[in-house]
């Protein structure tokens, strides 16, 4: 029997394809930069029983295999890198297994979208925390925890996705399918807690980029979504990034002792202020010229929150030009970014300002707050560096948010911005990949490493080598036949 009649027999004819015009789509992510290749077969399963029954008729063909949430990722994470694949669409495994009030906890099927799950803890009064990454409209469980997503909200306060995850149900390579967290004990009626039991063996997963299994069950914290918050929204003129630097130092310390809320704090560049201006997207921040910082607090009583603010307004106040708003017309764009309904649009417009002409590439990384201005500003040297190669590629380099993380740390958002010519296309990939080589010789942790940041950690020598040969002595163990995902990661 054909391999296409095996996957068929598993999923139905619907949900496999063969066919060209149906597989170009998954050929795409938001990224156009890197190459485009129609995947040979695309399958859909709606349980694991099915994705194992998939793995194993993918280790009697030796065929690959890539795992594909939302295809919102922007380092080809999703995007074939060989016909010669089947692409495992999860989005069938979308549903919401237990909502546990008593525990606090969410089971759900990882091709379920961030915000349909967010939507649905909202009405009962609880949210996940960190609500996935900025792409939550169409990002999944799956692809949020294989990236270490974050961004879409709550990362202030709750860090990344991955850190709310307590529970996983994972299919290996091999076809064995494993639940990590509380549940390795037998006797454990629900998840409830991640660490315990032995080694933390579920983190291998955790932003794995989709190599080392097939995620297809997982156990989240929910949290009570405090009904008070408020927000507010700064201009800086002077030195933005040293002045953001120290008022978050400030405000991480007091947050540590007081506990005020911050549910998140995003930072905007000068150059990507620049950007939303000259587009008019967010009118009445026409006529700063400098870098924007707003932040998010909540709070379960007025009282709290009204002293909360007060703290932190002072701070603010310190370091900042002059306060924006107050209202979002007024250029306070907290209300809109916090709404009822979450804040997914929060980059959009970084991306709506590029027009249809142009796309951006990323190059993200975590850096502990300590030395964010530093590296803004060698990422700006850098660009100053590369005029001329950026020039001849039509390209431009910038950080464009700044998204402030618990306890010490915040990732830089920064790619480059190209214009959309395939003539041009290798050369933006060559200084995109010296970017991301640059960001972590600079001491940047990559976090959605897709397929060409996990190729640059390793072609560019930042992994110890320790801990690289044990990475590939675990991906051995768990995919003996190296089918998930081959070449992240130069497996
Ligand atoms: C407008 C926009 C805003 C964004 N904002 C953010 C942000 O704020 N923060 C952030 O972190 N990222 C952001 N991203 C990048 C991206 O959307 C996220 O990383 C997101 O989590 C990817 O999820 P996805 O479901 O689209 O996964 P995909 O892109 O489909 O896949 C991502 C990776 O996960 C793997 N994968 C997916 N599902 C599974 C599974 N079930 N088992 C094993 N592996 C799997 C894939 O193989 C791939 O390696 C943004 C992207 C866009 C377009």
């Amino acid at each position: 029997m054909a391999i296409i009649d095996e996957l068929t027999n598993i999923v139905g004819n619907k949900y496999c394809s063969d066919k060209d015009y149906i597989n170009v789509a998954y050929s795409r992510t938001i990224d156009p930069c890197l190459p485009e290749i129609i995947p040979k077969l695309v399958v859909r399963p709606e349980s694991t029983e099915q994705v194992i029954e998939i793995i194993n008729i993918a280790n009697k063909y030796k065929t690959p295999i890539l795992p594909r949430g939302g295809g919102c990722g922007i380092m080809g994470g999703s995007k074939p890198i060989s016909e010669d694949v089947i692409v495992v669409d999860m989005t069938r495994m979308d549903k919401i297994l237990d909502i546990n009030e008593k525990d606090y906890t969410v089971t759900v099927e990882c091709g379920l979208s961030w915000s349909r799950l967010n939507a649905v803890l909202f009405e009962k009064g609880y949210y996940t925390g960190n609500m996935g990454p900025g792409s939550g409209l169409n990002a999944v469980i799956g692809g949020g925890l294989s990236h270490h997503s974050g961004g879409g909200g709550g990362c202030g306060k709750y860090g990344k996705c991955t850190e709310n995850c307590i529970g996983l149900e994972v299919v290996l390579g091999t076809g064995e399918c494993i639940t990590f967290g509380s549940q390795q004990n037998k006797y454990v009626e629900k998840p409830f807690v991640r660490l315990g039991l032995g080694p933390d063996l579920m983190g291998i997963f955790l932003g794995d980029n989709g190599t080392m299994g097939i995620k297809t069950k997982a156990t989240m914290k929910i949290y009570p979504k405090p009904p008070y918050f408020s927000g507010k929204t700064f201009f800086i003129e002077d030195q933005p990034y040293e002045n953001v630097q120290n008022m978050v130092m400030e405000l991480h310390k007091m947050g540590w002792s007081q506990g005020l809320g911050i549910y998140d704090y995003f930072f905007t560049p000068p150059p990507a202020v620049m950007g939303v201006t000259t587009d008019h997207l967010i009118k009445s921040w026409g006529d700063i010229l400098g870098g924007v910082i707003f932040y998010v607090h909540e709070a379960f009583s007025e009282t709290v929150l009204e002293d909360n603010s007060e703290t932190i307004e002072k701070i603010a106040k310190k370091y900042t030009t002059r306060e924006l708003g107050p209202s979002a017309e007024e250029g306070n764009i907290t209300d809109w970014y916090y709404g009822e309904q979450g804040h997914w649009q929060v980059y959009h417009y970084g991306f709506s300002v590029l027009g249809p002409n142009y796309y951006a590439t990323s190059s993200e990384m975590i850096v502990p707050v300590s030395k964010m201005a530093e590296i803004l500003h060698k990422l700006d040297e850098w660009e100053e560096e590369k005029n001329d190669e950026l020039f001849e590629a039509d390209a431009e380099s910038g950080a464009s948010h700044i998204v402030m993380l618990p306890h010490n740390s915040c990732y830089i958002g920064c790619g480059l911005s190209a214009t959309n010519d395939e003539d041009l296309k290798e050369d933006v990939i060559k200084l995109w990949r010296e970017q991301l080589e640059l960001m972590s010789k600079l001491g940047g942790v990559l976090y959605m490493a897709g397929q060409i940041g996990s190729q640059v950690l390793v072609d560019s020598k930042i992994y110890t080598e320790p801990f690289y040969s044990f990475f590939k002595r675990v991906k051995k163990l768990v995919d003996p036949n190296n089918l998930i995902s081959p070449g992240k990661f130069r497996f």
